[in-house]
């Protein structure tokens, strides 16, 4: 698999940590205490008791000032699938991430890293969803139109040529974003050796509102 390189990503966090707008980085809650906290509330969501926490009007103007998620979601367009809704999380908790397919294109390995070297979110998940129409897609292959093939194109590259089914495709997905973000994008890969960030991979299950984090 190539390496990651996004100088431009570098220069802006940069220049960001420059003009001070980093004072409060890695200053938010632990990798595992932001993992509980997405978890208990995933609790609540599947249960049908969400607290629906941080979306009142105080809330909404105090992190309208600044901004400290805890949490990156890399994730799906899949409009089935609201990160703020299946882990019960409110304004300013989650920065999310999102691609038909939940890829490491290097627009998207920018983004991560502005979420954790600059506004501080500690942890990252990689959250891929059963029945996921993009993986589907670039496992069929085939003629796609206008810029569709773009966004397949990462997943292809992360699929085997073996025969395998569609729920083994999206698991394979997830695992290879996440590996591309632990260990060959030098920026989170160097935050995750650090101890700084932790990067999850988990599964959506749309019927049960499930989240299953992969090991
Ligand atoms: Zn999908």
């Amino acid at each position: 698999m190539k390496s990651y390189k996004t100088p431009c990503a570098l220069a802006a966090v940069s220049m960001l940590l420059l003009t001070g707008f980093a004072d409060e980085s890695g200053k938010g809650v632990s990798p595992d205490a932001a993992l509980k906290v997405i978890s208990d509330g995933n609790k609540r969501f599947v249960a049908g008791t969400p607290e629906r926490p941080n979306q009142s009007p105080a809330h909404r103007a105090k992190v309208a000032l600044k901004q400290t998620p805890h949490t990156v979601v890399v994730t799906c367009s899949d409009s089935r699938l609201s990160p703020e809704l299946i882990f019960d999380q409110g304004i300013g908790d989650l920065f999310v991430v999102r691609t038909a397919g939940n890829t490491a294109d290097p627009e998207n390995l920018g983004s991560v890293e502005y979420a954790t070297a600059v506004l501080g979110a500690r942890l990252v998940v990689v959250l891929g969803h059963d029945k996921c129409g993009a993986v589907d897609a670039a496992m069929k292959g085939g003629k796609l139109p206008g810029n569709i093939p773009a966004a397949v194109k990462p997943i292809q590259r992360a699929l085997p040529k073996t025969k395998i089914s569609l729920d083994e495709g999206i698991a394979i997905n997830v695992k290879a974003v996440e590996k591309v973000l632990s260990t060959k994008n030098k920026m989170t890969a160097d935050m995750v050796k650090s101890g700084q960030i932790t990067v999850k991979g988990a599964i959506y299950d749309m019927a049960s509102g499930t989240v299953r984090f992969l090991d």
